[in-house]
């Protein structure tokens, strides 16, 4: 079954509202209307209102990058989907490794926020991922299954092809160490088996799986081109406009010219 691609910008705690404009100002000026692929940048809270000024008329989607899983009430700091729809978000990340490391959240935790997303039609992104210590255990697939029927338990079949899953090894994020082709196809296809067991066959052909972890546009091709990969989640190149750019035009890299 084809399946679009996704490219998908974690910007982090970076960008002011001024500088997050720019850069989705110079990201739109090359693949505004790019509709082959789906692309989502994901801003701070704090500019999500002015890039979406910016990617009115586009193509390109606007994503948040966390969510409290209730309607509203007393969650200092925290934000709702309504509150994120109300910006135009259609994405929201949930589960992000950087969130399960320094805020405690867990798989029930994360799975409340990704029915409250699903309930207002907002697409989420679910990251799961090993980290070093698991991965070096040998309980890398068992920790990803955990995660990934943690994340979406309750979910209903027919909401599955809404939700993104992205693999993000902890070990990849931020360190410049990339996972091999081979090993993100075979986390990324481990996870298609256990929907596909969960929620049968035509659910698995059709649900996306990201792989994300120090993806830049020199590595973007080799990854792309296994079955499962369906597209990457960035977080530090997606700060750089040619570098997003040129992962978004990964298939002008072919695989066997990337080093
Ligand atoms: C991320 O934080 O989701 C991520 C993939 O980061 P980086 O690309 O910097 O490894």
């Amino acid at each position: 079954m084809f399946r679009k691609k996704v490219i998908a910008g974690n910007w982090k705690m970076n960008k002011t509202a001024t500088e997050a404009v720019t850069l989705a100002k110079d990201i739109i000026d090359e693949v505004g209307r790019e509709t082959s692929v789906d692309i989502v940048l994901c801003p701070p809270f704090t500019a999500l209102s002015a890039v979406a000024h910016v990617l009115e008329g586009q193509a390109v989607k606007l994503g948040g990058q966390n969510m409290h899983p209730a309607k509203n009430g007393a969650y200092t700091g925290e934000i709702s989907a309504e509150m994120l729809r109300t910006l135009y978000a259609t994405h929201v990340i949930l589960g992000h490794s950087e969130r399960r490391t320094y805020f405690c959240e867990t798989d029930a935790f994360i799975n409340q926020k990704v029915v409250t997303a699903l309930a207002h039609e907002l697409k989420p992104i679910l990251c799961v991922g090993e980290t070093l210590a698991e991965r070096e255990a040998g309980a890398t697939l068992a920790v990803v299954q955990r995660h990934v029927e943690g994340g979406l338990s309750g979910v209903k079949p027919e909401q599955i092809t809404t939700v993104i899953i992205a693999y993000e090894p902890v070990w990849a994020i931020g360190t410049g160490e990339v996972a091999t082709p081979e090993d993100a196809q075979e986390v990324c296809g481990a996870i298609r088996g256990r929907v596909l067991e969960t929620f049968g066959a035509d659910v698995a052909a059709a649900v996306r799986i990201l792989y994300g972890g120090s993806v830049k546009s020199s590595n973007v091709a080799s990854i792309m081109a296994k079955p499962d990969v369906d597209g990457a989640l960035i977080g530090g190149a997606s700060l750089d406009p040619d570098e997003f750019v040129g992962i978004v035009r990964f298939r002008l890299h072919p695989p066997e010219l990337v080093s």
